[in-house]
């Protein structure tokens, strides 16, 4: 795992953890991920395959406390993905060189010069660590809004055709009753430990410093004079709001689908977070489900299977289809229904699989007819031996 991994991955998403998650937390989320995503579970599913190894390497460093630190400390310097500079900063996007002998050992200043920056990593950590005064510095830019994971539940039918359901969620969001500012009357003051930074900067490997959030403002920069009441001087307030949220239709049990700025709202006009789905899908009780196809398994009866017939079979919220047996139909043959099945991304549908299921009638279902008519087939068929292949071809091999 490079250091590069661990600015551009955010493990805490991918196990769908908040960045202050217990270990426990950490342990649980990931245990329920792998059980759902392990490879034993889903037999040639590339998809769960992929998911799986992320998950893994996500619990390889968050299950790891030293790890877990590293990572957090190499995130809190270069930003989710994208690098929030100061000056001649970056654009947004991602961090596109190696940064691994930065924390090897020495750093070496100017040696990237590619990537979206003005100068060499000189001036990167220029703009990090010897910011003077207040009011400079990533604490008073734009800052896009936290992605916020949810779960939603929904019916097989719901999932095959799609479906707009309420979702309740919340999120941390400016206190509305102080601006945001946690002072009561709008007034903070800086604060005296950071400057108004945010951050203090600690003796680190290397020649260089590492930086933690000011513990005096809690990383605000900014102290309240009368701590505002609603939020108790925090600044943040859990808000919570319903949100119409549609599904597309097709999903499948344990998708996980991104909303686009439907996640918590930026600070200071920043943009708003993504918003991440789990969905789940109840069984039905008829139809399972193959991908864009669906199955069903429908009863016939040992004549129909034999002679052949037109079976009715029934479809998901639609009308049924016939079915042609032809004669001679194995038991666990599966037919296929075209356009029967699940909606397609691209508004086409998936096949309905029908497998048949030959059925004996119960003893006390027999009348005097059908069982005479029983008699005298068996005795029509005493001849035929259908065990002969079998002990055949237990024999030889
Ligand atoms: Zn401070
Ligand atoms: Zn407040």
């Amino acid at each position: 795992m490079s250091t590069k991994d661990f600015i551009e991955k955010d493990y805490y998403k991918v196990l769908g953890v908040p960045k202050d998650a217990t270990d426990a937390e950490i342990k649980k989320a990931y245990r329920k991920l792998a059980r759902e995503n392990h490879p034993d579970a889903n037999k040639g599913n590339a998809k769960a395959e992929e998911r799986f190894k992320e998950i893994s390497e996500a619990n390889d460093v968050l299950g790891d406390a030293k790890k877990r630190k590293e990572y957090d400390e190499a995130r809190a310097l270069f930003g989710n993905g994208g690098f929030r500079a100061g000056p001649g900063g970056a654009g947004g996007g991602t961090f596109n060189f190696d940064l691994g002998d930065l924390f090897g050992g020495g750093a070496q200043g100017g040696q990237s010069g590619q990537g979206g920056f003005g100068g060499g990593i000189g001036d990167v950590f220029g703009g990090l660590f010897n910011r003077g005064g207040a009011g400079t510095g990533t604490r008073t830019q734009p800052r896009r809004g936290q992605d916020i994971e949810s779960e939603v539940t929904l019916s097989f039918t719901e999932a095959v055709d799609g479906a707009t359901v309420p979702l309740r969620m919340s999120s941390q969001a400016p206190c509305k009753a102080c601006s945001g500012t946690g002072d009561k009357n709008g007034t903070p003051r800086v604060c005296p430990t950071c400057v108004g930074t945010g951050q203090v900067s600690r003796g680190g490997g290397g020649g260089f410093s590492l930086t933690d959030p000011c513990v005096d403002c809690k990383g605000r920069g900014l102290i309240a004079e009368t701590p505002c009441e609603v939020c108790k001087g925090s600044g943040r307030a859990k808000s919570s709001r319903t949100m119409q949220v549609r599904i597309p239709a097709g999903v499948s049990d344990g998708q996980r689908i991104r909303l686009r700025g439907k996640g918590a709202p930026g600070e200071r006009g920043g943009p708003a977070g993504d918003l991440y789905v789990v969905v789940h899908v109840d069984a039905h009780p008829v139809f399972g489900r193959k991908g864009d196809n669906l199955t069903v398994t429908v009863p016939v009866t040992f004549t129909e299977a034999a002679l052949g017939g037109e079976v009715k079979v029934p479809t998901l919220g639609g009308p049924s289809v016939t079915l042609k047996l032809p004669p001679g139909t194995p038991n666990g043959r599966t037919m296929r229904a075209r356009g029967k099945g699940a909606v397609r991304k691209d508004g086409t549908r998936g096949d309905l699989l029908v497998t048949v299921e030959v059925a004996v009638p119960r003893d006390q279902d027999l009348t005097e007819e059908a069982r005479s008519a029983l008699e005298s087939y068996r005795k029509a068929t005493e001849d035929t031996d259908v065990r002969a292949e079998l002990f055949q071809a237990a024999k030889g091999a």
